[in-house]
C-alpha cells in the first residue's frame, strides 16, 4: 500500500467506491467518470505504477484482473467489450496506480480519432 496512492485508498476502504468485483488479488469498482454505460475499473491489490513495472514478479496480477474482467463480463452478460491501459502522462494516465477500464454499452469506434 503507497499511503499517497488514491486507488491503494480504494482498495483499503479508506475512501468509498462502488465495488464490483474483488478477491485476493483484484479489486474492481466504477469509474466515479464514466464515458460508456458500463466503466469499470480493475485493479491489482498491491501498488503497481503502472504498466512500465511489470515484471515476471508480478505479472500474474495482470492474469489475475484479465480472469476477474473474464468473470464479472459473463456475469453481467457483457458480450462486447475494450479493455483499455493508459500508460504515461501522454496516453492519459492520471492515478499512477495500474488499472485497467472496462468499457461496454456502447457502439465503439476504432483509429486515430478514437485516441482523441
Ligand atoms: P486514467 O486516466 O489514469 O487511465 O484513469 C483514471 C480513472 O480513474 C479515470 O477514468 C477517473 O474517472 C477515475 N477516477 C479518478 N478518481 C476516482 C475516484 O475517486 N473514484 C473512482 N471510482 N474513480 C476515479
Ligand atoms: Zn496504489
Amino acid at each position: 500500500m503507497d499511503k499517497d496512492c488514491l486507488f491503494c485508498k480504494i482498495i483499503a476502504g479508506e475512501i468509498p467506491s462502488a465495488k464490483v468485483y474483488e478477491d485476493d488479488a483484484v479489486f474492481a469498482f466504477k469509474d466515479i467518470s464514466p464515458i460508456a454505460p458500463v466503466h469499470y475499473l480493475f485493479v491489482p491489490k498491491t501498488h503497481i505504477c503502472c504498466a512500465k513495472k511489470i515484471t515476471a514478479e508480478n505479472s500474474q496480477y495482470v492474469a489475475k484482473i484479465f480472469e476477474a474482467i473474464a468473470k464479472v463480463s459473463e456475469q453481467e452478460n457483457i458480450d462486447s467489450y475494450r479493455v483499455i491501459n493508459n500508460c504515461g502522462e501522454d496516453a492519459g494516465q492520471s492515478v499512477m496506480h495500474l488499472h485497467f477500464h472496462l468499457v461496454a454499452g456502447k457502439k465503439m469506434g476504432w483509429g486515430e480519432q478514437s485516441l482523441g
